[in-house]
């Protein structure tokens, strides 16, 4: 069905290591990506039946030959020199329609030897809130990993208590780490780093292979990936949660969407997983924790690099300050889309922080708060200035507020400036109390709710009743306050 190469196999050993999946009991199919297949060159789709024992990792699918990556990996702020696939297998990778390598990853599939004391499995939760919130980044343009495949395993497994297990098919740009690159740093063989750091440009950065030092070309281009990456996080209320390098991707895809969460109202510090006890990864940590991820990655490329001693550690410094240069030019230029400005406007900045004043002091739901400016920017009726003054406690300011909107804003002229409007403003995110539903009903075997709610995410400008329903903010007894990683 789908032509797999296996070009990673071609990079030293200790960077990989074959590995067979683990077969689980009975297999059922919840989903299967098809538009996505295509776009592999998948033909010739079989049954439900063998897609469930291929994705299971029951029997593979021809040409797989599956091996687990070897990595490292920042911890919250601790170094552990060996983590690696310990869930996961590589079964190899296949040209998209774009010439674009691609990865495709079992995520549940048993041992392998990197899983220390794990069992190797996934809980069918954790499965179905990545499928729903990865394809959700998709569908508005944030690069992402994507959903190939969700395979019930027809297994208990063993977590706090017993839970439905279930394997993830993860389709990647790549899935080389930030961590992958301590990992190659820490065993201590240069050899090994320059052929992970080749592999990398050659496969994501093939401009940097030009360059008169190629090792600092792809440090510049990998923070520069990442600061557009993080700029579109900012802009959705997204927290991602684990934030350790081992879930950095040098390809800048958002990876590893264990305790991930988009914030409702707003509010800098939010946290969601349970496991982020100290806030590290707080919404408003986000972009400082990208660029203290990417000095670790600049660290293992020192060696490589053309220049020494002072020279080599100012080189290094200024391509990591240079995240912020990236990420504030990107986050205007989000800005100004969010609020229907002109593209270059000066007073997105000014704006924006007044309006996350209002939205954090009047308890505002972040997505409702934009939809509804959306709104009465593309058509400024009484009720949709009502609409909006109905989601903040304090309605008298963020009249003032929208007063100082109304000189700037072009959207409701321009057409253009209200598309990009529309396209920074999504009608509906997968809210933490929709997902919990859809697990909820799922883990009483009723899949309805996850189908319709992947529905209504992956057409996420899409106006209509039935995605109104799930576009609500949670009310206080519907909002879910915690999530777990699952691991
Ligand atoms: P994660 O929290 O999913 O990013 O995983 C962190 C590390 O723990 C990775 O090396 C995983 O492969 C490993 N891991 C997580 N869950 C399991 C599991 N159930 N069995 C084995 N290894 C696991
Ligand atoms: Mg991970």
């Amino acid at each position: 069905m789908l032509t797999f190469e296996h070009d990673y196999k071609t990079l030293p050993a200790p960077l990989w290591a074959a590995c067979q999946p683990t077969p689980v009991d009975t297999p059922a199919l919840i989903a299967f990506n098809r538009a996505l297949a295509g776009t592999l060159g998948a033909t010739d789709i079989p049954d439900d039946a063998t897609l469930a024992q291929w994705f299971s990792g029951n029997t593979l699918p021809p040409g797989a030959d599956p091996v687990a990556l070897g990595y490292a990996g920042h911890q919250f702020g601790n170094f552990v020199p060996q983590l690696g696939d310990g869930r996961a297998l590589l079964l190899g990778e296949v040209m998209d329609a774009h010439g674009q390598r691609r990865d495709i990853q079992l995520k549940g599939s048993g041992r392998t030897p990197f899983s220390r004391g794990g069992d190797g499995r996934s809980p069918l939760g954790p499965v179905l809130r990545e499928y729903l919130v990865s394809e959700f980044m998709a569908a508005i343009g944030v690069p992402t990993t994507r959903a190939l495949a969700a395979v019930a395993s027809g297994e208990q497994i063993r977590r706090q208590l017993p839970e439905p297990g279930a394997v993830f098919t993860r389709v990647a740009s790549s899935h080389v780490r930030v961590g992958t690159f301590q990992f190659a740093a820490a065993g201590g063989n240069e050899e090994t780093l320059k052929a992970l750091a080749d592999y990398v440009i050659q496969r994501h950065y093939p401009e940097a292979a030009q360059a008169e030092d190629p090792y600092l070309a792809l440090l510049d281009a990998v923070v520069a990936r990442q600061a557009a990456l993080i700029a579109r996080w900012m802009s959705l209320g997204f927290i991602h949660g684990v934030m350790n390098t081992d879930n950095t991707s040098v390809a800048g895809e958002t990876i590893d969407y264990g305790p991930c969460a988009f914030m409702e109202q707003f509010d800098p510090r939010k946290v969601f997983s349970s496991i982020d006890q100290g806030g590290r990864y707080a919404f408003e940590n986000q972009p400082a924790t990208a660029q203290w991820n990417l000095a670790r990655f600049a660290e293992t490329l020192l060696p490589l690099m053309n220049a020494e001693g002072d020279e080599l550690i100012a080189q290094a410094t200024d391509a990591i300050r240079r995240f912020s240069d990236v990420f504030a030019i990107e986050q205007c230029r989000l800005h100004a889309d969010k609020l229907g400005l002109a593209a270059q406007s000066e007073q997105a900045h000014d704006l924006m922080q007044g309006l996350e004043i209002q939205m954090h002091q009047g308890g505002m739901d972040m997505t409702a708060t934009f939809d509804a400016l959306t709104q009465y920017a593309a058509s400024p009726t009484n009720e949709r200035y009502a609409a909006l003054l109905a989601l903040t406690a304090h309605p008298e300011e963020l009249a003032t507020w929208l007063k100082a909107w109304h000189v700037v804003a072009v959207a409701g002229r321009e057409n253009e400036r209200l598309d990009a409007m529309r396209r920074a403003n999504p009608i509906i995110i997968p809210r933490n109390h929709r997902v919990q539903e859809a697990i909820t009903a799922a883990y009483d075997g009723d899949f309805a709710p996850f189908n319709t709610l992947l529905e209504v995410v992956t057409h996420p400008y899409d106006d209509s009743t039935q995605a109104r329903r799930l576009a609500a903010p949670a009310t206080s007894s519907e909002q879910v306050l915690r999530t777990f990683c699952g691991t």
